[in-house]
């Protein structure tokens, strides 16, 4: 556990271990919290079945092994797996094939991933056949695997994976850059808690951080992926060229989640230097941020790469609702930073940080459906 309420200066080892979205099945967890994720990412799936259709069949003597990066511990994961399994199974069916290989899936993500949720949640295995892969959604027709650790490194042997599989995980850095913490530098985060209206310097911190980063993924993946095999990449993204403005990320951690840091604050409940000392490490590129990188690695043959719009991560029952739109918000929020949140201040002032967070975007809330948009990246890629 991570230590509570201490000043948790967020380096890349200790973000590694205690990163996680929220875990369990509770009102502020990720699993019901991540509705709007599972909804962004079925209106791609005809790019990542374009994907899968450029992937190359083995002999099904060999097992198809797939990887899912940043899994987390919901059920997304589940349905986009159960969607690459049966859509490989279609593929063996069209060619003739009358044995299916044996499938292999790894849910990978980092250690403090709530990973006993997320196997509780897997159907049991229910044989592999092409008839009972196709017909069944209670049952599972691949082994199932999880595998801890950080995807800026390597996760699997030389040349195992077939299709690598990520999606909403890549906009998270593998740390706060340490200039960003540092009181002397010109890319102190002085006044707030992410890079949405920061200065220059701070930004451009985050970028470099960013640019590293998925360095450190394509290096190790292009090592991991067999020949022949793809990879389909989804992170939040960012229309605009100057990183200072994150688009809807910024507006989800930019706006009321910032004010109500200010509002403890001024409060007195923390420290400014407090408050300071929180930076939520997440990076929407753009396009040209995205490409940049995987042209300088050159590890990969970029077969799509696109910026779509998701739609809102707010998903309500009743849009006049303000209250509920407030909580959606704070809930949302707390689902994915609520385990930093929780470490830098401990879970009181967490509780009442997010309290005003709900207040607050309740008193917005046609605002907020209206202007809280998502964009995300799209990358389709397979080795040069
Ligand atoms: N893919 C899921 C979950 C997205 S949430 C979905 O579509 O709903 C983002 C996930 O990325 C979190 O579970 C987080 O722990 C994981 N993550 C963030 N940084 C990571 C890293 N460096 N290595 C592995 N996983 C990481």
């Amino acid at each position: 556990m991570a230590p509570v309420g201490d000043n948790v200066v967020v380096s890349k080892m200790k973000l590694e271990k205690m990163l996680s979205m929220k875990g369990g099945k509770g009102e502020a967890s990720y699993v019901n919290n991540s509705q709007a994720q599972a909804q962004h990412a079925r209106s791609m799936l005809h790019l990542l079945r374009e994907t899968l259709d450029g992937v190359k069949l083995n002999s099904p003597e060999v097992p198809f092994v797939v990887a899912d990066l940043g899994c987390s511990c919901g059920s997304n994961t589940i349905y986009m797996i159960d969607v690459i399994i049966k859509h490989m199974t279609k593929r063996y069916e069209a060619i003739g094939y009358e044995q299916l290989p044996e499938f292999s899936v790894f849910f990978s993500d980092l250690p403090s991933n709530d990973f006993n949720t997320l196997f509780q949640l897997l159907p049991p295995y229910g044989g592999g056949s092409m008839e009972e892969c196709l017909a069944s959604n209670s049952h599972r027709s691949y082994f199932a695997a999880g595998v801890p650790g950080s995807f800026y490194r390597r996760l699997f042997p030389a040349k195992s994976i077939n299709v690598f599989y990520s999606a909403f995980s890549l906009h998270w850095l593998s740390q706060v850059p340490d200039i960003v913490l540092d009181k002397r530098s010109t890319a102190y985060n002085k006044g707030r808690i992410f890079i949405h209206g920061a200065n220059e310097s701070t930004a451009n911190a985050y970028k470099m951080q960013f640019q590293s980063d998925l360095a450190g993924f394509l290096r190790s993946r292009s090592k991991e992926m067999k020949r022949g095999g793809s990879m389909f990449l989804v992170c939040l993204g960012r229309t605009s060229l100057d990183p200072t403005d994150q688009g809807g990320a910024g507006l989800l951690f930019g706006t009321h989640f910032q004010d109500a840091w200010d509002d403890l604050v001024q409060e007195g409940l923390i420290t400014s230097e407090k408050r300071d000392n929180f930076n939520i490490p997440v990076f929407a590129p753009s396009l040209y941020d995205f490409k940049e990188v995987v042209e300088a690695d050159g590890s990969f043959i970029i077969n799509k790469l696109d910026v779509f719009r998701g739609g809102s991560p707010l998903v309500v029952n009743q849009p006049d609702d303000e209250a509920e739109i407030g909580r959606a918000l704070a809930n949302s929020c707390r689902s994915i930073s609520g385990v930093l949140v929780d470490a830098h201040i401990g879970d009181q002032l967490s509780e009442e940080l997010f309290y005003r967070v709900e207040h607050r975007a309740s008193s917005q809330a046609k605002e907020l459906l209206e202007q809280l948009q998502f964009f995300h990246i799209v990358a389709s890629l397979s080795l040069a």
